[in-house]
């Protein structure tokens, strides 16, 4: 095992499973925290299976599925853990980027998210969370219609107002993605490109992960952030086994869509949008910094399972029928799918110690960009009171 080099104390050896958005923010942090830190995920590998630090294509992961918005302060639930989650992981965001860039690893943060209002049963809902919000210093906006129509033609007709929030805004996910894992690389962790295939409790204490390609590796605390991987390993830990603490975690598969507007679609507004733009449920994301200057994303469709329904890609393509001609005439350059965690039984996400050094953080469902910071903080605080789990395990 590590021993630490200063105080006396020792690091804990932490192993990370899974390099997503979740475990990569994970890995990054411990790393920061002065932990040794090993980074196991097949999807770490290069094409050739050799290059840690990029992506291997066949492997699916949410987090380079996903359109990266992050709403904190527009959730709708005003207390609790979700809230605390998300209102931490907008501030750390902000530090993270700073950190990062500095760091040379820029990472795009687009600020501002305007949620319209489609019918009056949202309008008034809207409404009410705006009030409630500017009460507690949360500075949400609501914007009647006319104040939507200098955003015209961009927005569609039938909104009939919106609510926005400067705070919330837009993360490139794979910039971050990158940004972490190649900072956490620089800084010491040390990447693994291979699969666990199931964690074993040596004798004298501590985890053994136990590796596609036959190694083994030992550590005192074992993080599971491995998504729709994550039941899976946990069901091989024979004192988990059966047990009512490995929850059942469900695919919801999304679809998305990157566009560009055509060249006559020169009005103003479609060049100043005031962040990313959310109708009905579904996103639209301005990409100037992607090439051209003209581009944007959309998404993502809700399909329970892994099967991926053209019909829902329509749907999300026509933005349920009420397109505005703009959007109508953009250009489709192309799509692509990922799947995200879902908890059943059980509010996203999971972030639960289930045994002595065994961690898992998963389930972040449709907001695993946003809570990423957050869930990294919340697992470097169960290291913290004692550095290693009790003795005797
Ligand atoms: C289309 C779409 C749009 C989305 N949009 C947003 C959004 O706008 N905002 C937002 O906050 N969230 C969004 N999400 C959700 C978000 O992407 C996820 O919640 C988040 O990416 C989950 O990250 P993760 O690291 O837990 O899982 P993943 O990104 O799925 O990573 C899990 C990793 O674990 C690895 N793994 C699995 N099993 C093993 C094993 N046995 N050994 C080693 N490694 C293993 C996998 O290879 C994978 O790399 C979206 C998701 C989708 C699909």
């Amino acid at each position: 095992m590590h021993q630490a080099s200063t105080c006396g104390a020792r690091r804990a050896d932490v192993i990370v499973i899974g390099a997503g958005l979740v475990g990569a923010s994970t890995a990054w942090w411990l790393q920061q925290q002065g932990h040794a830190v090993v980074l196991i995920d097949p999807a770490l590998a290069g094409p050739k299976g050799s290059e840690v630090g990029k992506p291997d294509p066949a492997v699916r992961s949410g987090s380079r599925a996903a359109l990266g918005l992050l709403m904190a302060d527009v959730a709708q639930r005003s207390s609790g853990r979700g809230w605390r989650l998300r209102q931490r992981s907008r501030i750390l965001w902000d530090l993270w980027c700073r950190q990062l860039a500095e760091a040379g690893w820029p990472v795009p943060r687009r600020p501002g998210l305007l949620v319209l209002a489609g019918d009056a049963e949202t309008q008034e809902r809207q409404q009410r969370l705006v009030l409630e919000r500017q009460k507690r210093g949360v500075p949400l906006e609501w914007w009647e219609r006319p104040q939507l129509e200098r955003l015209d033609p961009l927005v569609p007709a039938a909104a009939l107002g919106g609510l926005y929030s400067p705070r919330d805004g837009q993360i490139d996910p794979i910039a971050a993605l990158e940004a972490l894992l190649g900072d956490g690389l620089r800084q010491g962790v040390q990447g693994l490109a291979e699969r666990v295939l199931r964690l074993e409790r040596p004798v004298n204490g501590g985890w053994s992960a136990v590796l596609a390609g036959g190694d083994h590796h030992r550590a005192d605390w074992v993080v599971i952030a491995a998504g729709l991987g994550s039941a899976g390993l946990l069901r091989q830990v024979p004192e988990l086994a059966g047990a009512a603490a490995i929850p059942p975690l469900e695919p919801v598969l999304g679809q998305a869509l990157e566009l560009e507007r055509g060249p006559d679609a020169n009005d103003e507004a479609l060049w100043s949008w005031p962040g990313a733009v959310v109708w009905r449920g579904l996103n639209l994301v301005p990409r100037p910094d992607l090439a051209g200057g003209l581009r944007f994303w959309l998404g993502a469709t809700l399909e329970p399972g892994e099967r991926a329904d053209p019909l829902a890609l329509e749907r999300l393509r026509s933005l349920k029928g009420e397109a505005p001609p703009w959007l109508q005439q953009a250009r489709l350059l192309h799509s692509w799918q990922g799947c995200r965690c879902r908890p059943q039984g059980k509010p996203a996400p999971l972030l639960e110690a289930l045994a002595d050094g065994l961690l898992l953080v998963s389930g972040h469902y449709r907001n695993g960009v946003l809570l990423a910071p957050a869930s990294a903080e919340w697992v470097a605080q169960q290291l913290e009171p004692a550095t290693l789990p009790a003795a005797g395990t």
